[in-house]
């Protein structure tokens, strides 16, 4: 777990803009208690069992902002959408229509990142280019959904300066669909998704240590 010291010398070198997530999937809920006395906000995590424990132990923290970032299956829609404010990873039309149905029902407006594969990669989920943009007038016809931003995972295989190129053709595709928000970059990466535009950071294992599984 990280000290306050070496948490704030990472918030301060945030430029303008740029939000920290720390993503506590995998960790105890003293760590998310501890960065949330350094001051920390916002916090991410990828499965819905894991969360809702953790939420519940948590709710003394009146100012915490959850976010999911993992894969969502269409039977855990409605769970994400009543627990989670920000949703990081919505990879097909499908799945933004059954959220945005389903935040209707249940009075949300869930803060969405569309999930875009820049690159091949069997491992990761996320929509193609193309496909995004023939979809995209369907996209913005739905309600109660309030879309921000792409999220984007580079695959483990790219270097840094592939890592950089990605982010910085996740930068220029969410300008031209007019999104503000690009969500990309963790703990070994997040210094080239700063340089390329990111304005969402995803931190775990740098904030958090190595990560258990609970
Ligand atoms: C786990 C996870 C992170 C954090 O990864 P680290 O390498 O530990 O910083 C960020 N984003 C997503 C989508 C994750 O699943």
């Amino acid at each position: 777990m990280i000290g306050l010291n070496e948490f704030k010398i990472i918030k301060d070198s945030l430029p303008l803009g740029v939000s920290l997530l720390a993503v506590s999937k995998g960790h105890q809920k003293d760590s998310i208690r501890q960065l949330y006395a350094y001051g920390q906000l916002d916090f991410g995590e990828s499965r819905l069992q894991e969360a809702i424990p953790k939420k519940n132990d948590l709710n003394d923290l009146k100012h915490i902002r959850w976010h999911f970032v993992g894969t969502l299956q269409k039977n855990k829609v409605r769970g994400v959408v009543k627990e989670f404010d920000f949703i990081h990873s919505v990879d097909s039309v499908p799945l933004l229509e059954r959220i945005s149905r389903i935040s209707k029902e249940e009075q949300k407006k869930p803060n969405i990142f569309l999930q875009v594969k820049f690159r091949d990669d069997p491992k990761k989920g996320g929509f193609l280019k193309q496909d995004l943009l023939e979809s995209w007038p369907k996209i913005i016809s739905l309600n109660n959904i309030n879309l921000i931003g792409l999220m984007a995972i580079p695959p483990i295989s790219l270097n840094s300066y592939q890592r950089k190129d990605l982010f910085f053709e996740c930068r220029k595709f969410a300008n031209h669909l007019g999104l503000q928000e690009c969500s990309m970059g963790m703990s070994n990466d997040w210094k080239e998704a700063i340089e390329a535009g990111a304005t969402w950071i995803r931190l775990g294992s740098l904030l958090f240590g190595k990560r258990q599984t609970i």
